[in-house]
């Protein structure tokens, strides 16, 4: 069993990213009293602190105040591995069985906006976030994810994007030598950041120009009629019109709890690699990696060099729990990851782990909406694995849904869409523990089949 050093206590320091973007972060103050607004904001993370800055871009004039639990960035959006990757849901495959073709054709193009916009802001706003642009490569290591990799490449190429291109086994180790990598898709517009760098210098820019940000201030009651009004620990707000941006948080809003459910996840990370360790991966253009299996692992090096390794789990707790979860066993399969994936590595220490919760659908798709008949709260659910450029764009979207302004942006079929209802506990609990279960099996059994090089003699 390895050793597991590095579980964060502290809220300031819940993930490398957020450690590293602590050194003179100013946190803002709680709410003390009562405030007046025009429209509140629940949650800093991506979502919503993109919301609140899209608001004061649209109308200056409005005051906009954010709550946050916690600390901004907080939640995924200071947590997770920092790709910015194309992709609305897991795949494209997943997205065409589930609304067809011409919407999964849609959601990429949503996609690639939301990533090109993202960058063109960190560019034109000087976020100082760790930005550096590479390729994305989806490796296969077994006949299933071979089969996956394949099917998802002819699906692309029918929906007519031409940019994901096939890269054979030898290509693929040329570039990042595992002996497990059978080949893999590559895509050339992507990068790589610090995700709570970025959730944090976007705060800065939003309250630079005029958006109020209270932290330590979680909303604790929340009515909408007939005014908003959210009850803090030591204040409230009242406003005329609201976007919860809480994510994996909104099962405790009645009326967010059918839509989706909160997902654990995790991640380790090793010490820096030795200069002779980082050679014998090859890996020279410090590419983003994920694998093709259904609970994918993502993987990069951070700017010291280190190996971050996420994913690989998901865990559903019973009553949409989302504090922290120390699941040392997940933690354990990463290390182990890790060994499989880069036998030179093996044994190496993992510095740091945490983990993190992300939002999902029952159908693994993102879902922002109104509640009710009229624009007064609205929502952004959903935003499940590569949804950091994404909720960057959302914001902009829910902006405006809240101003009622019909955009190219809430004509996107995820915005207003009907979600398919998960049920409340005492069911809830195993029916979403059953389906993780099954895949959790499907990827044990696939894997169980032979990884790189023995999967294709056994093939
Ligand atoms: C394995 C894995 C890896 C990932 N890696 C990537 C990646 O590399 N690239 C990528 O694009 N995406 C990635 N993601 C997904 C991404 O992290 C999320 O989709 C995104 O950060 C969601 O942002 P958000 O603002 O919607 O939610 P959050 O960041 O969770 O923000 C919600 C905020 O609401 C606050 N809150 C909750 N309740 C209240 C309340 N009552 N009052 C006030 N505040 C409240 C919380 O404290 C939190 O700060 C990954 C996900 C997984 C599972």
């Amino acid at each position: 069993m390895r050793t597991l050093a590095g579980a964060f206590a502290d809220y300031r320091a819940r993930s490398f990213w957020l450690e590293q973007a602590t050194a003179g972060y100013l946190q803002s103050p709680a709410l003390e009293g009562v405030a007046r607004a025009d429209i509140l904001v629940v949650g800093a993370g991506l979502s919503g602190i993109s919301t609140a800055y899209h608001l004061k871009l649209a109308e200056p004039s409005l005051r906009i105040v954010v709550l946050e639990s916690e600390v901004t960035g907080y939640g995924a959006s200071g947590r997770n591995v920092g790709f910015i990757v194309p992709y609305v849901s897991p795949s494209l495959r997943l997205m065409a069985m589930r609304f067809g073709a011409q919407r999964a054709r849609e959601a990429r193009r949503y996609a690639e906006r939301a990533c090109a916009y993202l960058v063109e802001t960190i560019a034109r706003r000087r976020l100082d976030c760790d930005y550096e642009a590479r390729d994305y490569l989806r490796v296969a290591r077994t006949p299933a994810e071979l089969r996956r990799a394949q099917e998802e490449l002819a699906l692309a190429r029918r929906l007519g994007i031409e940019d994901i291109e096939w890269l054979d086994a030898g290509a693929v180790r040329e570039q990042v030598d595992s002996p497990t990598y059978l080949g893999a898709l590559r895509e050339r517009r992507a990068g790589l950041l610090n995700p709570a760098r970025l959730t944090r210098e976007l705060k800065r820019v939003a309250v630079a120009s005029g958006v109020e940000i209270y932290e330590r201030s979680p909303a604790l009651t929340l009515q909408f009629e007939p005014v908003v009004r959210a009850q803090t620990p030591r204040g409230a707000v009242e406003a005329d019109r609201c976007a919860l941006a809480t994510n994996a948080y909104s099962a405790q809003f009645p009326a967010l709890r059918a839509r989706q459910c909160p997902l654990h996840t995790y991640a380790v990370l090793t010490e820096p690699l030795t200069p002779a360790q980082l050679g014998s991966l090859g890996w020279q253009a410090r590419q983003a990696l994920s694998n093709m299996r259904i609970f994918r692992h993502d993987y990069r090096l951070t700017g010291d060099n280190r190996l971050l390794v996420a994913g690989g789990n998901a865990h559903y707790l019973a009553g949409n729990q989302t504090a922290v979860n120390h699941d040392t066993r997940a933690f354990e399969d990463l290390a182990i990851f890790i060994d499989q994936t880069f036998p030179s590595l093996r044994g190496i220490a993992i510095a740091q782990h945490w983990s993190w919760v992300v939002s999902a659908t029952a159908d693994l798709a993102p879902a922002l909406g109104v509640l009710g008949n009229a624009p007064r709260v609205v929502y952004s659910v959903g935003n499940l694995e590569h949804n950091v450029a994404l909720s960057y764009l959302n914001g902009r979207a829910l902006s405006d849904l809240l101003l009622e302004r019909k955009t190219d942006l809430t004509d996107v079929f995820f915005v207003k869409r009907a979600t398919i209802p998960l049920p409340p506990e005492p069911a809830r609990s195993p029916l979403v523990n059953g389906v993780l279960s099954l895949l959790r099996a499907r990827d044990a059994l696939d894997e169980r089949r032979g990884l790189g090089n023995s999967a294709i003699r056994r093939a």
